[in-house]
């Protein structure tokens, strides 16, 4: 999957966002959805998807990208209240070479603490049950 192409509008989060597949939500309003990342690389990974139909951050429109980056901040904020990690990854992949696997435009907010390893990338798949609790913390610290 190259760089630039079509939008292939049945991937998973498109899936999500259309509320055709399920997801353990955080934050939604019209611009973007927030859910746990379920094959997490730490606890309280969770991503930031914008609903637009974009496959990466080159292909989004300044509009979108600059509202997505405040929802990406005030759920980074809320994952640091909920979780009191000690530092967060922010990332965003574009194009398969740079590790992207989901061709829907999104950010990953991950949580780190001091001497806990990073888990894989698409690594093993989360309990759904700790998932939602970690979701109920973060929603709750949203302002
Ligand atoms: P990418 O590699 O494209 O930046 O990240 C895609 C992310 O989506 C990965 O971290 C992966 O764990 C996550 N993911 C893949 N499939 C699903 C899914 O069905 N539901 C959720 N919540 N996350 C998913």
């Amino acid at each position: 999957m190259s760089l630039s192409g079509k939008y292939d509008d049945q991937n998973i989060f498109a899936k999500i966002i259309a509320g055709e597949a399920p997801a353990i939500k955080i934050f939604e309003d019209d611009a973007v959805v927030a859910f746990m990342d379920i094959f997490p690389q730490s606890p309280g990974h969770c991503l930031v998807v914008p609903k637009a139909p974009a496959r990466n951050l080159l292909d989004l429109s300044d509009d979108v990208a600059a509202l997505a980056i405040t929802r990406v901040k005030a759920v980074a904020r809320a994952v640091e209240t909920a979780l009191s990690p000690d530092g967060i990854i922010i990332s965003q992949f574009n194009g398969a070479p740079a590790g992207q696997t989901v061709f829907h435009i999104h950010f990953h907010i991950i949580p780190r603490w001091e001497n806990q390893a990073l888990g894989r990338h698409g690594g093993g798949q989360a309990d759904t049950v700790e998932l939602k609790a970690q979701a109920a913390k973060i929603r709750a610290a949203l302002t």
